[in-house]
C-alpha cells in the first residue's frame, strides 16, 4: 500500500467530528518531528460566555479545539533575499456523518469499493493532509537541506464555528512576527480529476437580518393597520435586481440572496406587525462591506420603511493574482497530469481568508469535491498519488524558483 493511502486510512479511522481532533494531529506530529519540524500543539476550549467576554473557556475535551503549528527552517539563500516559507494548511475535523444507516459502510472504517476509498473526510480533507506529509517526506529525502522553510498549519476547527482554529493561530503567528510567503490549502477544489481546478481566491460573505415594522390589524380594516409585507416587497425586489458591481477578471459579480422570509401570525385575517428577512452577500474585491451596507440602507430608506438591520461579516474576500505560487502549482499540475488547471474563486469560504491576512500568496488545491459532506463520502484511488506528486513538485518548484515557469 502507498504511504499516502496508509496515512489517509489512519486519519479516516479517527472519528474527528468537529471540533474534536481525536488524535489526528498527534499522528502527524509523530511523522513531522523526525523530519526536523518543530511542532507546537495549540489547544483551547471555546469561550463559556462570549456575550459577557469574561474570557473563561470550557475545558470539556469534546469541545476543545486542537491546532498544530509545525515549522522546519531551511538553508539561507545565497542572495540577499530571505529564505521563503511555504506552509501547508488544512483541517483534521470532519462534518457529522448524518444517518449511519444510510452509509454503505462505517464512515470511520476506511473501506474500498469500485476503485474508491470510502470514509468521512476521505475528500474533505484527510487525503490532502496525508498527501502533504508524504510529499514533504519524499522531498526532504531527495533534498535534505533545501533553501525553503516548510511549515504546517492544521486545525480541528474548520467545519464548525472556526473561531479557535486557523484564525487564532494566524493571530498568534502575527504577534510573534512570523512571516509566511506561500500557502497551499488542501481543500477539495477539483471537479472531475485532481488538479483540474485550483482556487486562487474566495469571495467574502456578509449576512443581514432585516426586521421591517408595520402595524398589526384586522385584514378587513387595512386603513387601520400598516402591512410590512407589502412595504418590504418593492424594496427587496429592487435589491434583488440591483447590480452591486460587475465583478472583475477573477471574480463573478457580487450576489445578493434572500434565504429566509418570515411574517404572519398564522391566522388568515390578521395583517402582521412585522416581517423578518435574512439575506446574504457573496461579495468580490470590487465591493466593500461598508459600501454594500450603505446601499442597502439607502434603498430601505427610499422606500420609507421602518426597520431594524443587523449585520454579520463572515469573511472578507481574498485574491492571489498569478505569480510565483500560482506558476509553481500550475507547472506541478501540468507536469504530473498534463492538465492546464483552471483558476477559480467560486464556492464557499475557507480558512484561506484568515491565512491571506498574514501570507501574500494563498491557493487551494485538493481532490474532486463531488462527494464532500455527503453520505458515502469517498475519493477515487486514482486521484491520490497524483495529488501527493503535485504537492511534491510544487515544493520542488518553490525551492528552486527557476523551475517554476510554465
Ligand atoms: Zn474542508
Amino acid at each position: 500500500m502507498s504511504p499516502t493511502l496508509a496515512l489517509t486510512e489512519q486519519l479516516i479511522a479517527r472519528s474527528s467530528v468537529t471540533p474534536v481532533d481525536a488524535g489526528c494531529l498527534e499522528i502527524l506530529r509523530a511523522r513531522l518531528e523526525p523530519l526536523g519540524f518543530v511542532c507546537e500543539i495549540l489547544a483551547r476550549g471555546p469561550l463559556l460566555d462570549a456575550q459577557l467576554g469574561k474570557g473563561a473557556r470550557s475545558d470539556d475535551p469534546q469541545l476543545t479545539v486542537t491546532n498544530l503549528w509545525a515549522k522546519r527552517a531551511g538553508k539561507a539563500r545565497p542572495s540577499a533575499s530571505a529564505t521563503p516559507t511555504l506552509v501547508f494548511a488544512g483541517h483534521t475535523d470532519v462534518v457529522p456523518t448524518g444517518p449511519l444507516n444510510q452509509w454503505g459502510s462505517n464512515p470511520f472504517a476506511p473501506t474500498y469499493k469500485d476503485g474508491r476509498l470510502y470514509g468521512r473526510g476521505a475528500a474533505d480533507m484527510k487525503t490532502s493532509i496525508a498527501a502533504f506529509v508524504v510529499a514533504v517526506e519524499e522531498f526532504l529525502a531527495a533534498h535534505p537541506d533545501p533553501e525553503l522553510n516548510l511549515a504546517f498549519l492544521l486545525t480541528s476547527d474548520e467545519e464548525g464555528p472556526a473561531l479557535d482554529g486557523t484564525v487564532w493561530v494566524c493571530e498568534e503567528l502575527q504577534a510573534r512576527g512570523e512571516t509566511l510567503d506561500y500557502c497551499i490549502v488542501g481543500e477539495p477544489t477539483s471537479v472531475k480529476q485532481t488538479g483540474d481546478m485550483i482556487k486562487n481566491g474566495r469571495r467574502g460573505t456578509m449576512s443581514g437580518k432585516l426586521t421591517v415594522k408595520g402595524i398589526q390589524g384586522h385584514i378587513a380594516y387595512p386603513h387601520l393597520a400598516r402591512n410590512p409585507i407589502h412595504q418590504a416587497l418593492p424594496a427587496l425586489a429592487e435589491l434583488a435586481a440591483h447590480r452591486f458591481d460587475e465583478g472583475n477578471a477573477f471574480f463573478p459579480p457580487t450576489s445578493f440572496q434572500i434565504s429566509n422570509f418570515h411574517g404572519g401570525t398564522g391566522a388568515s385575517n390578521i395583517i402582521p406587525g412585522e416581517v423578518v428577512i435574512d439575506f446574504n452577500f457573496r461579495f468580490c474585491t470590487e465591493s466593500t462591506p461598508d459600501a454594500l451596507q450603505a446601499k442597502v440602507v439607502r434603498v430601505l430608506q427610499a422606500h420609507g420603511l421602518e426597520f431594524d438591520l443587523q449585520w454579520t461579516i463572515g469573511g472578507l474576500p481574498f485574491l492571489t493574482t498569478p505569480g510565483t505560487l500560482v506558476s509553481a502549482v500550475q507547472a506541478a499540475i501540468q507536469a504530473e497530469t498534463g492538465l492546464d488547471t483552471e483558476l477559480s474563486t467560486t464556492g464557499g469560504t475557507s480558512d484561506g481568508r484568515f491565512i491571506a491576512k498574514i501570507c501574500p500568496q494563498v491557493i487551494e488545491l485538493g481532490p474532486p469535491n463531488a462527494s464532500i459532506h455527503k453520505i458515502d463520502e469517498h475519493i477515487a484511488i486514482a486521484d491520490i498519488e497524483p495529488l501527493k506528486n503535485i504537492y511534491r513538485r510544487a515544493i520542488e518548484n518553490l525551492a528552486s524558483p527557476s523551475k517554476a515557469t510554465v
